[in-house]
């Protein structure tokens, strides 16, 4: 037939590296997708029913192929080889998902492809095309180069959390980072991480001067600011001579844990230090002995599972070899896949708590569904990020539990603002205040 299109077979890329700066690297993933969807649903053999069955906040809210995880590599793939140019609905397919990571977990049960990192790829790839991030990425952006958070707050005021009696030490082998939102907005959790460590016994330092992590730059695809931000961070870091970073918060662990090493090159070993979410700290000194969960609490809980302290916080190695067919790589590749990081502890520390009873959702774990307010989706789709916190809220409601959960001040703060706006009566707390609740007892 006249008229036929050539069919384009897209041989693998025999040398590529796992850097997300050239798209190219991604253009196998991209056309290996086979639009089975795995990406969409919860894993079926674990499956909780139909009300809880979807896994990707994108694909479910918009109704639409093009949001799932299989229609961004489409239309990423066809970008990559020159068939399509960016337009304002491919920008939203692009922007308004939470790079949560789900549908990279659930496509490595299946074919082993890098979902996350073409999806990372593809945001760079629209920065370098001069259309992206969304205006309200580059307020953020602005925030961050002038104060050094994500608010715009002023910066002298970047430490005004510390509570009275508390006193970081100069010198420590623990360094605390605090982090934007526990700095400013949800000052409760930087308090109550402070009084953990001192209720353990451990003295610990903050950074000399403090700057965001750059969690929303990196996500946003603007990877040179935030290559910047994380060699100045890691720098700083190593000159405390401080032997462990600790965060209270997820996004925060999932920047030094995996995207600064990442954005630098280098594997997370190499840091020079080693990188701890608040929880695992904590679990440690349970398990040991050095703390005690003494105060009852009588209450029905869930925990959360944050995207970036689970599935999205496995270390990171750099990797460039070659790739065949099939997909088969040499030397091999050690997948990240999403499943060996932060589950068990922080279920540890809450079964730990007298009277706790732990009630988990039907989502949870690798499978957990994400709250929206991650990586640049709440700023530039807020009714895509209350759409998906209501989502999750309904899942909470559901087990019939008093107290929500989570461990990072993101996750807190969105679900406390949809749980106001609605009027509901489950109460929303961090991981550290809950801690505190029972140690202080
Ligand atoms: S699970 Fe993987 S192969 Fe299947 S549709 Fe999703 S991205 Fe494509
Ligand atoms: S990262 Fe999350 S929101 Fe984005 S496509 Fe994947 S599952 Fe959907």
């Amino acid at each position: 037939m006249a008229d036929e299109q050539p069919i384009r077979y897209y041989k693998p890329k025999s040398e590529f590296k796992l850097d997300i700066t050239d798209i190219q690297n991604f253009v196998y993933d991209m056309s290996r997708c086979i639009k089975c969807k795995g990406c969409t649903w919860v894993d079926h053999t674990y499956m909780p029913g139909s009300k809880f069955m979807t896994r990707c906040p994108s694909a479910a809210k918009y109704e639409f192929d093009a949001y799932g995880a299989y229609g961004k590599l489409r239309i990423g793939h066809a970008m990559a080889e020159g068939l399509l140019d960016w337009n304002d609905k491919a920008l939203e397919v692009m922007y308004a998902c939470t790079l949560c990571g789900a549908c990279d977990v659930g496509c490595k049960r299946n074919l082993d492809l890098e979902i996350e990192l073409s999806l990372e790829s593809l945001r760079v790839k629209a920065v370098k095309d001069g259309v992206g991030p969304m205006p309200a990425h580059k307020k953020i952006a602005e925030n961050v180069a002038q104060s050094h958070n994500i608010y715009g707050a002023p910066h002298q005021k970047r430490t005004a959390w510390i509570p009275e009696g508390i006193t970081p030490a100069a010198k420590a082998d623990v360094l605390y980072f605090v982090g934007c939102t526990a700095s400013y907005l949800n000052k409760e959790i930087a308090q109550s991480t402070a009084k953990i460590f001192k209720a353990a016994g451990t003295d610990f330092m903050l950074m000399p001067d403090e700057w965001c992590c750059g969690n929303t730059v990196f996500s946003v695809g603007l990877f040179d600011e935030a290559k910047a931000l994380a060699q100045r961070n890691v720098d700083e870091v190593r000159k405390t001579g401080a032997k462990t970073v600790v965060t209270s918060c997820a996004e925060g662990y999932r920047m030094w844990k995996a995207d600064y090493p990442k954005l630098l090159g280098i594997s997370t070993d190499d840091l020079g230090f080693k990188v701890l979410h608040l929880v695992e700290f904590v679990d440690e000194k349970i398990k040991n002995g050095t703390l005690k969960m003494k105060k009852p609490l009588e209450t029905r809980l869930a925990f959360h599972d944050s995207c970036s302290l689970g599935r999205l916080s496995d270390p990171w190695t750099p990797y460039e070899g070659k790739r065949e067919w099939m997909g088969c790589v040499e030397p091999r590749l050690k997948r990240r896949r999403g499943n060996r990081e932060i589950y068990a502890q922080p279920r540890d520390i809450l079964k730990a708590i007298p009277g706790v009873n732990l009630v988990e959702m039907p989502r949870t774990r690798e499978n957990a569904f994400c709250c929206g307010a991650g990586r640049g989706a709440q700023e530039a789709y807020p009714d895509f990020a209350k759409w998906a916190v209501e989502h999750r809220l309904e899942e909470v409601r559901d087990v019939g539990v008093e107290t929500l959960v989570s461990a990072c001040p993101r996750c807190k703060n969105n679900f406390a603002q949809a749980v106001k706006a609605s009027g509901g009566d489950v109460q929303v707390l961090d991981i550290s205040e809950v801690i505190c609740a029972s140690i202080e007892g």
